[in-house]
């Protein structure tokens, strides 16, 4: 008999408005909790030098529902453990306290666990109360494991959870393929000319923006960044599901920003925004039975996809170059659907090779021979110039 395999994927759902004072009053018994267990975890640090752990924690919270606690014992639990994993992963003695109120408030978190949470008819019920929301996955369907309610800078809702997906078979390896270069201005390019623009997430927002920037006003600023942040995510979504319809192996480009960029904020903001992409594809090639692959993408924007010279826009003077001309062959190339043919390539002659994330399917792979192309060093010089405001958000992490 074949087993099925399974895989976590998190469905993001739209809770609708009505709920927020709810939800919010809620997310204060959740910092309530936290801040319970910062001081804990401080006070018994100065006594005996010690961490606790989610577990250890229990004890100390146990019974806390019952003195007035609206939240589920499960969640009193999952905060516990988030702050016990959290903190071991800042290698803090202590974490931030979560502020209810005020104009510093932390945004709403309520973490929740399989036994907390329940879902039928499109709506969840959590806490006692049945929550209604845009169900756009047809959430009855899904097995939840855990999750967490969260709200956005706007004051919105989101109900986050874990659900176990079955893993297809993987498809024929001889199927349709494509190579995908990540950048700046074209936030995706493929081999096949196909792009999502990076411009095309803050139009018409631009001039909203540098009003409400002037006249200092931040509940207006932070909405604005929070739509572009959705609409980018959007898109990206969308592209990406149809690249795992469209093809059966796909290859990206291991562009990283360190090389790009000079600030270090605008440095994470990229890197954040590439690898949520190629997250996104490696999970949705999963769930296809389709293939990933990252491969090295060293030279890819100087070298011609057509005669294979290196006759492409080089260091400084090839910075905003968008078309260029190979002057061996002639060809005009358009340089991001250039780049990803490359990509392309290099990823072919690898699979001749054998690519190690093809055989554990699913896995990206750093293959220390991969650069199919000559030299090998990275030659990413080339586009630190371009504006990055399109990308200014994101990166804060769920629970914060
Ligand atoms: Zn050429």
């Amino acid at each position: 008999m074949k087993r099925t395999l399974y895989k976590t994927k998190v469905l993001r759902l739209r809770l609708k408005d009505k709920h927020a004072k709810l939800l919010r009053d809620l997310a204060g018994e959740v910092n309530f909790v936290w801040n319970y267990c910062n001081e804990l975890q401080i006070t018994m640090f100065n006594r005996e030098r010690r961490f606790l752990s989610g577990y250890d924690f229990a004890k100390f919270t146990r019974g806390a529902t019952k003195e007035g606690l609206h939240l589920h014992s499960q969640t009193v639990q999952a905060i516990a453990e988030e702050y016990a994993t959290r903190r071991r992963q800042f290698r803090k003695v202590r974490l931030g306290w979560r502020k209810s109120t005020g104009s510093r408030r932390s945004l709403g978190w309520i973490p929740f666990k399989k036994t907390a949470i329940q879902a039928a008819h499109g709506q969840v019920k959590f806490a006692g109360q049945w929550l209604s929301l845009w169900d756009s996955y047809g959430l009855e369907a899904y097995e939840i494991r855990a999750g967490s309610l969260c709200e956005d800078a706007r004051g919105r809702w989101y109900f986050n959870a874990c659900v176990a997906v079955p893993i297809a078979e993987p498809r024929s390896k001889a199927g349709h393929e494509v190579g995908v270069d990540l950048g700046l201005e074209d936030l995706v390019a493929t081999s096949d000319g196909e792009k999502v623009l990076a411009p095309q997430f803050y139009r018409g927002l631009e001039p909203k923006l540098a009003i409400a920037q002037r006249a200092g006003k931040k509940d207006r600023v932070r909405a604005i960044h929070a739509k572009i942040a959705n609409r980018r995510r959007d898109s990206l979504q969308q592209f990406s599901t149809h690249l795992v319809r469209a093809y059966d192996i796909i290859y990206v480009g291991n562009v990283s920003a360190a090389a790009l960029v000079k600030t270090p904020l605008a440095k994470s903001v990229l890197d954040a925004g590439w690898s949520a992409f190629r997250t996104m594809l490696r999970y949705k090639c999963d769930f296809a039975g389709a293939t990933f692959a990252k491969v090295d993408e060293a030279f890819s924007t100087q070298t011609c996809s057509v005669c294979d010279s290196r006759s492409g826009p080089k260091g400084i003077a090839g910075l905003g170059i968008r078309v260029w001309t190979c002057c061996e062959c002639g060809t005009v190339h358009d340089r991001n659907v250039n780049a990803a043919r490359i990509i392309l390539a290099a990823g072919r002659r690898r699979l001749a090779e054998g690519i190690p994330a093809l055989l554990g399917r699913g896995r990206t792979s750093t293959h220390p021979h991969s650069s199919a192309l000559p030299g090998g060093s990275g030659a990413f010089g080339r586009r630190s110039s371009i504006c990055l405001s399109g990308f200014a958000i994101d990166v804060k992490p769920y629970w914060a």
